[in-house]
């Protein structure tokens, strides 16, 4: 074990932080049986100087500390939000720095020799044998049911309903936790069926779908227990001797539908969280990224009864003949215009839908900001997955004192992208996914020059192949297509803003409501206007970071969808939040029961006048009147008026 950046006792320290966070089981080795350590070299050739140093520092330390210290220290930082901000922020720091180094570490070396890669046939067609007289075709890989066999899937989803409810939530979790371990061994072939259906770079499969993913499963493992109990809420002294509750039992069954975009992303993170909360799933992936296989070959090896989640293949088409059979929820994540057309199939039968919808997202550059790095920053928030994202940067707002600045190594940053489908991890971004998106974004092009703007980088593409390079754009104008609607490609429009009322008006001047991120060295006025903004997410001096975070809810608002999901709040979009009063059985009639008294009115006003008066006096003869009136309504409630 030896580093060129790290002494033996600073790798001692990556250790013992590796050991703790990774502890291993009987089926997984932990971080230091991994060997994983001798790779740590390849990871710090990519950090800064700067963060090698930070890094260094610190293992240095946790090499010399002793066990129980350092898992204090990382359990600190693991709850840093509650800590005030002056030790929060560095708590931050090292929750992020170690987690990171200690996991790309271990999830991008583990199965290096690949020999449970190779027991693996991600074509294999897995259906079951047809198991009724009629030969309904018993569901894995099922495309294009019939009615009948829709009928089937939701017969299949009630069946399951009853399984999963059985298992505790602490089971559910241990068959996310195989799960997780089964992505992280398979993680090189789902990254190639990933960039097969979608044509992205290895680099963007990895990190936004498979790394984003084992994030939200570690999360669910941790935080699911705790956030699915029942949890007791205070009860009223009007309500004096009595229990309230409020428990989260499932809907019953789920109907997912997934866009194209995070194919992996997009159907694992709902369907844990379907799962987890006792539902029955039924997933619908998008037909240009259907991953046809894949999902179901991880759920089988990781334990998951077939029915418990359907994967379910085919077009708009199908989605609505899904949604007709009456699911108890619908999760939709897709356009705008399909979010309005489920939304109203589903107002017909009443189905509760939750929209993730698309975005407009603009970026907020002040003059105080640290021009490389923000450059850097609303560059790769703009072309990650080839500006593919509902969360890409598509309006960049830069304080006119620096634009000329900020454009200058914009243009340097968009020229030197690479771009290819890549075996290495060597290529920035991809490509563009569907045909239909490639049209969109000429469209949107060809508007916008013939209106004025200004293509600063990306004059060579021909309109045609899906290898759109990035397009830097200035002067543009709110009658153009680009300013308003949707683009869903890889550009980079940039725009003049004078002051911070100015920029709030023009970035909520928008029908979508998605993200945003302000950059600024004056952390009060970036919360300020963060505040400002009607979006559902805000990153400050980062971007497309809350999405990073699985502790926080995602949603939008204005034409950006309804409801949030993800974090603890998230578990909430999945669960009958079901209400609970308990009494106990006694011979107490209550006052509320008959029979109604003339005298009983008069008491009851009293009381309502007492409860609901300020001070002492008004709170004892609330008592006395509320004792009055349980003995008078004992007595005419036993013996009658
Ligand atoms: P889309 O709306 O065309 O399709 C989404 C899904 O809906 C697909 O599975 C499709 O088959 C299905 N569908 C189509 N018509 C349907 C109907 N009538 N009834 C039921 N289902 C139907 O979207 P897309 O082109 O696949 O994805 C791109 C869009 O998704 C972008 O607008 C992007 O912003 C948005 N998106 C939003 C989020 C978010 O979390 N807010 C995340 C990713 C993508």
């Amino acid at each position: 074990m030896s580093s060129k950046h790290l002494s033996d006792s600073q790798l001692n320290g990556v250790l013992k932080a590796g050991n703790i966070i990774i502890p291993g089981d009987t089926e997984y080795p932990s971080f230091e049986n991994a060997n994983v350590i001798d790779q740590i070299d390849r990871m710090l050739d990519y950090m800064t100087e700067d963060d090698r140093k930070g890094l260094a520092f610190l293992m240095g330390i946790f090499a010399y500390l002793p066990v129980f210290l350092v898992r204090f220290i990382l359990d600190l930082a693991e709850k840093s939000q509650k800590c005030p901000n002056f030790m929060g922020a560095p708590l931050r720091l090292i929750q992020m720095g170690v987690k990171g180094v200690v996991f790309t570490l271990y999830y991008s070396d583990l199965d290096e020799d690949g020999k449970i890669h190779q027991q693996l046939n991600w074509n294999t067609n897995i259906r079951m044998k047809p198991e009724d007289e009629n030969s309904i075709k018993t569901i894995l890989e099922l495309e294009n049911p019939s009615e009948a066999e829709i009928e089937y899937i939701y017969k299949y989803g009630k069946e399951a309903q009853v399984q999963i409810r059985k298992l505790t939530v602490k089971q559910r979790t241990k068959y996310i936790k195989k799960l997780r371990h089964n992505i992280l061994k398979n993680k090189d072939q789902i990254i190639l069926a990933i960039q097969k259906d979608t044509k992205k770079s290895k680099s963007d499969a990895l990190i936004s779908e498979i790394f984003g993913v084992l994030d939200f499963l570690v999360f669910l493992e941790n935080e699911s227990i705790k956030a699915l109990k029942d949890s007791a809420v205070k009860t009223p002294i009007a309500l004096m001797g009595k229990k309230s509750k409020i428990y989260r039992d499932p809907l019953g069954t789920v109907l997912i539908i997934s866009p194209w975009n995070y194919p992996f992303y997009q159907a694992i993170v709902p369907m844990m969280i379907s799962f987890v909360t006792g539902n029955a799933t039924i997933y619908k992936p998008s037909e240009f990224t259907p991953l046809k296989g894949v999902i179901e070959k991880l759920l089988l090896e990781s334990g998951f009864d077939t029915r418990w989640i359907q994967i379910i293949y085919g077009n708009g088409l199908v989605g609505s003949q899904l949604i007709d059979k009456r699911p108890d929820k619908i999760f939709f994540t897709g356009s705008v215009n399909t979010g309005k057309k489920v939304m109203e199939q589903a107002s017909k039968k009443l189905i509760p839908v939750e929209l993730e919808l698309g975005g407009k997202d603009a970026a907020i550059v002040f003059d105080d900001v640290n021009i490389k790095r923000t450059a850097a920053g609303v560059v790769w928030g703009a072309l990650t997955n080839c500006g593919q994202s509902c969360t890409s940067v598509e309006r960049v707002y830069i304080q006119e004192t620096i634009y000329d600045q900020f454009k200058k190594e914009a243009i340097k940053l968009c020229k030197n992208i690479k771009q290819y489908v890549d075996e290495d991890g060597d290529s920035d971004i991809g490509g563009m996914t569907t045909q239909a998106q490639i049209t969109i974004v000429k469209e949107h092009l060809e508007d916008a020059l013939e209106k004025g703007a200004v293509l600063l980088s990306g004059d060579k593409w021909d309109r045609e192949t899906s290898m759109i390079p990035p397009l830097l754009i200035e002067n543009i104008t709110s009658d153009m297509k680009i300013c308003t609607e949707e683009t869903f490609g890889p550009i980079v429009p940039l725009y003049k803003f004078s002051d911070e009322s100015e920029v709030i008006s023009l970035t909520n001047d928008s029908d979508f409501g998605l993200s945003a991120s302000v950059w600024s060295a004056n952390k009060i006025r970036a919360e300020r206007v963060a505040h400002r903004l009607d979006v559902g997410n805000v990153s400050i001096n980062n971007v497309m970071l809350t999405e990073g975070n699985p502790y926080l809810p995602f949603g939008g608002t204005k034409n950006s969808g309804i409801g949030r999901f993800k974090g603890i709040l998230g578990f909430d979009s999945f669960c009958n939040i079901k209400s609970i009063l308990i009494d106990s059985d006694s011979a107490t009639i209550e006052v509320n029961w008959y029979p109604y008294t003339a005298k009983k009115f008069e008491l009851f006003s009293k009381m309502t006048l007492h409860a609901f008066s300020s001070g002492m006096k008004s709170f004892l003869k609330f008592a006395l009147t509320g004792m009055s009136l349980e003995s008078y309504s004992n007595k005419i409630g036993k013996k009658g008026r």
